[in-house]
């Protein structure tokens, strides 16, 4: 459902990615891991095609990522993507948060879109929290509602970059909750992540990034108990 072939990207002389495969099956989870500067959030942006590759292939939810054939509503209306920051509006309630591009990019009826708004707000367990400012939120709090304003654009696929990484341990645990019940679902996911545990109970693959190449890729169960490249190894040594 998400495939890359051959993927490479340079920011001038910097060749970020190396050619990169990487495939994930409809209603999978993986997780990509590895050091700074790998080019893991490099990958999720080209997905997006919020980054433009250089040669390669992308495709995703059925729909073809390069320059000649990108269609970026129809991608972006596919496949949603949660940052780290979370970037809501401040100056607007977490109900219109997430209900502000469904109605405004999708021209949808708002009695539907906001009925949906709610169900999804109560899915990530902020219900009674619809008419709060996100000033008036706690860090994960805010992460919820970034990931319900992109599930509310019907995605077929959902892209996660360290989303829990500015959290604390407490708060880790329910985001990290919240995306296990998405993927629960059967939502196709695509994290990248340093939560190794998430990875190990979660993920059905796990892609180890290093250098712009996937170094190894493997079931999650296997990868962590038997990895095979040393780079990988030193890699577990030093997170886990
Ligand atoms: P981290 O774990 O720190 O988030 P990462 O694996 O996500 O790292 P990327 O953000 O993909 O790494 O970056 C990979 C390389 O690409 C880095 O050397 C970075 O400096 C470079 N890079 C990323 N985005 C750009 C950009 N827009 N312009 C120039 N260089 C960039
Ligand atoms: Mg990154």
């Amino acid at each position: 459902f998400i495939e890359l072939e051959g993927v490479t990207k340079a920011f001038g002389a910097n060749q970020v990615l190396c050619g990169v495969d990487l495939s994930v099956g409809r209603g999978e989870v993986a997780c990509i891991i590895g050091p700074s500067g790998s080019g893991k959030s490099t990958v999720l942006r080209c997905i997006n095609a919020l980054t433009p590759i250089d040669a390669g292939r992308i495709r995703v939810a059925g729909l073809q990522v390069d320059a000649a054939h990108l269609d970026a509503q129809a991608l972006r209306q596919r496949v949603g993507i949660v940052f780290q920051g979370y970037n809501l509006f401040p100056h607007r309630t977490v109900l219109q948060n997430v209900t502000m591009a469904p109605l405004q990019v999708l021209r949808r009826p708002r009695a539907e879109v906001e009925a949906q708004a709610r169900e999804l707000l109560a899915r990530v367990r902020l219900e009674d929290k619809l008419h709060a400012y996100p000033g008036e939120l706690s860090g994960g709090q805010q992460q919820r509602v970034a990931i319900a304003r992109s599930l509310c654009m019907r995605p077929q696929v959902m892209l996660f970059d360290e989303v829990t990484a500015a959290l604390d341990p407490e708060t880790v645990k329910e985001v990290l909750g919240v995306i296990q019940d998405i993927a629960a679902d059967g939502m196709t996911c695509l994290l990248v992540t340093h939560e190794m545990r998430f990875a190990r109970e979660v993920a059905d693959h796990v892609y180890f990034m290093d250098g712009g190449r996937v170094v190894e890729h493997a079931p999650a169960a296997d990868f962590f108990a038997e990895p095979r490249d040393p780079r990988t190894r030193a890699f577990l040594d030093k997170v886990l």
